[in-house]
């Protein structure tokens, strides 16, 4: 077992001082590849910005912000630098909220972002020697070849799982014996329910020691009843496909905020209304920028990801800023009798509730002109059974917990496990079937 402490210690534990003038000279360097791209190059000359612009990280504030749609109005290349042409790979993100949007990269990007999911998979207890079963999509998806390449520069034996197929999945931690699986949370969950199926206990019948969860919103309880079902930790993975894919902030040992890799990413967390810079310590969306990427730079990008910078340092010693787990996405929440509802405030609700099974599905509808919402929720199996006297009470206990947490009333629907339809990818949380 490899005893060091850090992956890249030289960086990971960079005083915060010269972690900025690193940080300064990578941010030039980015301003200069931008102005090689059709699309910087316009943005910027209209305001006479160049790379003497910047001379320190606060004057990222004199550059523009960058939202989706300026990727999906360049779409296929028109935010590539000079060096498209030395690019060897390109991912498109999973188009869960519209149109894809593609990423370039070249030798030193991909050599880069490897680096950094390594590194991360390092934080949060992964080592060389260790088996890497990557559960999720190939293809096009950063989370397939992201982590493959991350887990095997890390020196892990990473399995290309793929996505779905549990009894070929479970078959697969057996007779490779895979201590360490990347997975989405909601699919974990569904994973343990098979693991009970087929009577193998994922403890005592694997070698499985160690959980990395991400790409989709998820609350600190399903963390935790993941981590109870397998008794196992789960660390969170945070990333997206405009900064490359996973990779970009992920939990150490401490489980307590994700450690956003500041060597390779610029922070920022803005008011999304005002794009003001919020107060230390708030809650406001997520903008990055990237300070290691040749193809295509991206500055200021708006990720509509909800989240705040954690106070004080970490005590695994790394010196980069930990972010709180995200909230969700500024455009996940919706209004429903007046009330802001973001769907992961219902699912920190229904998971606290030990009845409450796997999984959920809110619903928007109108009925009769009024518009109401539907928590439907599967229930465990055992809340079925004719000596069960409970439901009632289920049910009325979590109409006025959700209406405590979101202020509207909810519509509860129980349902014994598998009703609601399996998805293969990231979890749909809302479907909105209102009349406008
Ligand atoms: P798409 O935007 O089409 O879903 P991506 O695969 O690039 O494509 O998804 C990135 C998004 O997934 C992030 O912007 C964020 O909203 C969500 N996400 C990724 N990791 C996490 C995480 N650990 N917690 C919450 N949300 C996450
Ligand atoms: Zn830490």
């Amino acid at each position: 077992m490899c005893k060091k402490t850090y992956w890249n210690e030289e960086f990971e534990t960079l005083n915060r001082c010269d972690l900025e003038k690193l940080q300064v000279k990578r941010l030039r360097k980015t301003v200069g590849s931008a102005l090689d791209t059709s699309f910087y190059s316009k943005l910027y000359e209209e305001k006479g910005i160049d790379v003497d612009s910047i001379q320190s990280v606060d004057d990222i504030r004199k550059l523009p912000f960058t939202v989706k749609q300026d990727l999906r109005n360049s779409y296929p290349d028109g935010m590539t630098s000079c060096k498209k042409d030395e690019s060897i790979r390109l991912h498109c993100s999973s188009g869960t909220t519209g149109q894809p949007t593609v990423v370039y990269h070249n030798r030193h990007d991909l050599d880069s972002w490897a680096n950094l999911v390594a590194r991360s998979l390092y934080c949060a207890g992964a080592r060389p020697g260790d088996v890497f079963q990557n559960i999720c999509g190939y293809g096009l998806f950063t989370g397939g070849l992201g982590f493959q390449y991350g887990a095997e520069t890390l020196g892990a034996l990473a399995i290309p799982a793929g996505a779905g197929n549990s009894k070929r999945q479970i078959k697969l931690i057996q007779d490779f014996g895979t201590t360490v699986i990347h997975a989405i949370p909601s699919y974990l969950i569904r994973l343990h329910e098979i693991f009970l199926a087929e009577g193998i206990d994922p403890l005592k019948g694997t070698n499985l020691r160690l959980f990395v969860i991400g790409a989709e919103p998820h609350t600190e309880e399903q963390r935790k009843k993941i981590e109870t079902l397998f008794g196992i930790k789960a660390y969170n993975s945070y990333g997206l496909t405009e900064m490359n894919g996973p990779g970009v902030a992920f939990e150490c040992e401490e489980q307590d905020g994700l450690h956003v890799w500041e060597d390779a990413y610029l922070v920022e967390i803005v008011n999304p209304d005002t794009l003001e810079p919020v107060e230390d310590g708030e809650i406001g969306e997520l903008v990055l920028t990237t300070l290691d990427r040749e193809v295509m730079p991206l500055i200021r990008y708006r990720t509509r990801d909800l989240t705040r910078v954690l106070p004080g340092e970490c005590a695994c010693g790394r010196t980069h800023r930990r972010l709180d787990r995200i909230t969700g996405r500024s455009d996940d929440m919706f209004i429903i009798k007046g009330c802001n509802v973001f769907p992961m405030q219902i699912e920190s609700v229904l998971m606290k509730m030990p009845e409450v099974g796997t999984n959920y599905l809110i619903e928007l509808v109108t009925e009769n002109g009024v518009d109401e919402m539907y928590v439907n929720v599967e229930l465990q199996a055992q809340c079925f059974s004719d000596s069960y006297q409970d439901l009632e009470k289920i049910q009325n206990s979590l109409v006025s917990k959700i209406r405590d947490e979101v202020l509207a009333k909810p519509k509860i629907v129980l349902l014994e496990p598998g009703e609601l339809p399996q998805q293969e990818g990231k979890a749909i949380r809302v479907v909105d079937a209102r009349d406008s």
